[in-house]
């Protein structure tokens, strides 16, 4: 088994370090900001836009895409490297909903025309979304899903709420999910996928703000939005479909083992400059790193099915299930590392690490639910993965 990346990709990697290390402004770097840190910075999407247009100039976001639609046919593991590099640089311009979630559904399941409208914009780095599939009362059963789009002549007419969607507030497209068929039997059957402009009237975006203070995400009202039939991806009430096909590549999400990788070793690098160490938090802060590599290896196994041509499935939702739970692990013990410390955020005298300590543990809450929830993993997991019976 070789491990071990070739020159290329090291050189690429080399690449994209230079790249940040010229880019990323010098207050992301000191302050070591992530995407759940960016409330505190009012100017993240400018640089989250600015980022992704310099990666989007050198053709880094479409590097696997096929050659005829502007990528270079190279393996995930590019966009894995890239993903590496920004984690550890602590650098936004990554849209992971229009690389990582629309662009493969156009790519796999897209007509000609939207290939050629819609792909360049993400590559670029120029087009931002966000996806709606979410709703008040239906979440990890799509499904079930009840925002109503009505056929007319040459369009959709979509009513009905969505909820929790990222980035919804910067986004300028949106992938949605709305029901086009009441009566099918069974409901998945009555499904589409839209893509919809976020400036189309009708649209209202309110904020949510979740428990650590950020705005991250959001409601979003539909009145009378009207979508033209063109939009819609893989057939009329084939949506679900598109989105099934799509729920590996979300749960590849290349970055958030990255992420923890990146705030053990600032965790450690704390303890050291405050001499905070006894021997139980550092045994716990080794074990830590140890499941950082687990997690690391398993995200390469899907990256490596992926080169290969294999549709990763219970493998994905393994490396998600585990690197999402992993960065709760960690952040938890962030917490008991700072100790009463801990609770200050930014502004305060004594704040250790500009207040990302408290800020990372109130936002991994989120990670249970986000992409699919873990028990909804587990199950993958156990039906799939082990062949044991559904027993919901
Ligand atoms: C930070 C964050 C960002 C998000 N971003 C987006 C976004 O951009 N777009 C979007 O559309 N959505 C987004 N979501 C919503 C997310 O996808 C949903 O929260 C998730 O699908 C769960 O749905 P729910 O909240 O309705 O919970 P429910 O589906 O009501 O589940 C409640 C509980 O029951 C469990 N459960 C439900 N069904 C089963 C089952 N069959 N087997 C076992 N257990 C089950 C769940 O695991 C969970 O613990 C985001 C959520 C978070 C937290």
């Amino acid at each position: 088994m070789d491990f071990r990346f070739s020159p290329e990709e090291e050189a690429f990697r080399q690449e994209v370090a230079a790249l940040l290390e010229r880019e990323v402004p010098a207050e992301y770097r000191r302050k070591r900001m992530t995407f759940f840190d960016m409330s505190a910075q009012h100017d993240w999407i400018q640089v989250h836009r600015y980022i992704a247009e310099r990666l989007g100039e050198k053709g880094w976001l479409s590097l696997h895409w096929p050659e005829e639609y502007g990528g270079r046919g190279l393996s995930p593991f590019y966009r894995l490297i890239l993903r590496e590099e920004l984690a550890r640089y602590h650098s936004p311009g990554y849209d992971s909903i229009g690389c990582g979630i629309v662009a493969p559904a156009i790519l796999l399941k897209g007509s000609e025309e939207q290939k050629n409208q819609y792909l360049p914009g993400i590559a670029a780095g120029k087009v931002m979304w966000c996806e709606t599939l979410s709703e008040p009362n239906h979440g990890s059963d799509l499904a079930a899903a009840e925002v109503f789009a009505k056929e007319e002549t040459d369009c959709f007419v979509v009513n009905g709420q969505k909820i929790w969607t990222t980035n919804g507030h910067f986004a300028d497209w949106n992938a949605l999910i709305a029901r086009t068929d009441r009566a099918a039997n069974p409901n998945y059957r009555g499904l589409t996928f839209f893509l919809l402009d976020m400036k189309t009237p009708g649209i209202t975006v309110n904020p949510i703000v979740n428990m650590a203070g950020h705005h991250e995400f959001n409601e979003v009202f539909f009145e009378d939005v009207r979508i033209p039939k063109e939009n819609i991806v893989g057939g009329l009430n084939k949506g679900f479909y598109v989105v099934m096909s799509l729920l590996d590549y979300e749960r590849t999400t290349d970055t958030v083992y990255a992420i923890a990788g990146t705030y053990i070793n600032d965790l450690a690098e704390y303890a050291r400059q405050n001499n905070l160490f006894t021997p139980v938090l550092e045994n716990k802060l080794a074990q830590l790193r140890a499941d950082c590599e687990v997690s690391r290896l398993l995200h390469y196994r899907v990256a490596w099915m992926q080169s290969k041509g294999m549709v990763p499935n219970y493998e994905s939702a393994m490396s998600k299930l585990y690197s999402f739970e992993l960065h709760q692990r960690v952040s938890e013990f962030g917490m008991d590392l700072a100790g009463q410390y801990s609770q200050l955020v930014e502004g305060s005298p004594r704040v250790p690490m500009f207040g990302r300590i408290p800020s990372c543990y109130l936002r991994s809450f989120g990670y249970s639910l986000e992409q699919g929830t873990s028990e909804i993993d587990r199950d993958v997991i156990a039906q799939r993965g082990l062949g044991l019976p559904r027993l919901r």
